[in-house]
């Protein structure tokens, strides 16, 4: 590193502010940027001062729907700079650039065993914070690392990959679950609906499982991205009959599996429509807990299949960190709209608000300090 980059970087390291800026949930709809404490790290923990954090469905339902309890600071698709380390930390120093996942699974429990990671209790506990209740803490200029995050769920970046690009590490954890889940295989049809930024991206690992992928969406500008990024078929939803299309692409089946990547209920039909007998049907976005019409001779007769997947898998973690740090995909160009922390509302708002042109939204916390 040059000398010019060691004293930036001593300048971020080794001067750690007694308060910091972040986004502070105070109730529903109710997200505040607000001063607080920089968090105090203990044995084994890290402090890592945030470059760039993700907005994430999830932070925004939790937002919206008031299903956790005030105050908290969200943002768990967290990449940044180590600034300091607890006694006991051997694997990392302040200067190291990293992405953290929020949560990790203990890996002996029942549901570990089972390999149900989401379930398991110490994966349920966050071990990120950046204050109040561990919430993951990315939208906040620092985030203390707990103990078993740092062990098992804080992953270097190499000098050639930018924060922007690392902060997908976690998103892209989820979609290879997904995917995995789907059992894909090579020369399979499967459609995606919905190319948002987690849609283009369950498209990109489709194609890599070897699967034909053919992606709709209502909004043509977002078929063009997904066009020239995936190169695939796509099928503009708001002119064209999801189900005939694909029926036509396909010999009249129906695709052998199509994955939701869009919230809501209405298009479960649509996608149990779209796949053969026997196909099936991956629910990615329907987070939100209620009742669905569902046709059960669909499942019964035409034996389809639909199933769900939700979070990362630390089993996927090597593959992921493969995947994102080795830029099979340029990950950056899904990135839209670029926030500074203090305006990091406005961010949210627009998050909640998705426009025909916005993909993946971040906050920067690190916007003023750049990549060294
Ligand atoms: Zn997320
Ligand atoms: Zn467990």
């Amino acid at each position: 590193m040059a000398i010019a980059g060691q004293s930036a970087l001593e300048e971020l390291t080794q001067i750690i502010p007694a308060t910091m800026q972040a986004a502070v949930y105070r109730g529903v709809n109710d997200v505040r940027i607000e001063t607080v404490p920089v968090p105090k790290i203990g044995h084994g923990e890290i402090l890592v001062r945030v470059h760039t954090c993700g907005i994430c469905g999830t932070d925004l339902k939790k937002i919206a729907t008031g299903s956790h309890s005030a105050p908290r600071i969200f943002g768990h698709e967290t990449s940044g700079m180590v600034a300091a380390v607890g006694e006991g930390v051997e694997d990392f120093k302040p200067g190291d650039r990293v992405v953290v996942f929020h949560h990790i699974p203990c890996g002996e429990c029942y549901y570990c065993r089972h390999k149900t990671f989401a379930q398991c209790e110490t994966y349920k506990k966050v071990g990120c914070t950046a204050g109040f209740e561990p919430s993951g803490g990315g939208f906040a200029e620092y985030v203390r690392v707990m103990d078993w995050i740092v062990r098992a769920g804080t992953v270097r970046i190499p000098d050639a990959v930018s924060y922007e690009q690392a902060c997908f590490l976690e998103p892209v954890n989820t979609c290879l679950k997904g995917i995995e889940r789907l059992a894909v295989e090579p020369g399979e049809t499967v459609l995606v609906i919905g190319q948002g930024p987690i849609g283009i991206i369950l498209g990109a690992l489709a194609k890599r499982a070897g699967a034909t992928v053919i992606t709709s969406d209502l909004h043509a500008q977002r078929l063009k991205i997904s066009k020239e990024l995936l190169s695939v078929s796509t099928i503009e939803a708001s002119s064209y009959d999801v189900v005939s299309e694909m029926r036509k692409a396909t010999e009249g089946r129906g695709g052998d599996a199509a994955i939701l990547a869009v919230g809501g209920n209405s298009l479960i039909k649509t996608a149990m429509d779209a796949v053969r007998p026997g196909g099936r049907v991956m629910l990615f976005a329907q987070t939100v807990r209620g009742e669905a019409a569902i046709d059960p001779a669909a499942v019964c007769v035409d034996e389809k299949t639909l199933l769900g997947s939700y979070s990362a898998s630390v089993e996927l973690q090597d593959e992921s960190v493969r995947f994102v740090m080795e830029r099979e995909m340029d990950l950056e160009r899904l990135i839209s709209h670029r926030f500074s922390l203090g305006n990091g509302l406005e961010g949210l708002e627009l998050a909640v608000h998705p426009q025909p042109d916005s993909m993946k939204i971040v906050i920067q916390p690190g916007l003023s300090w750049n990549e060294l």
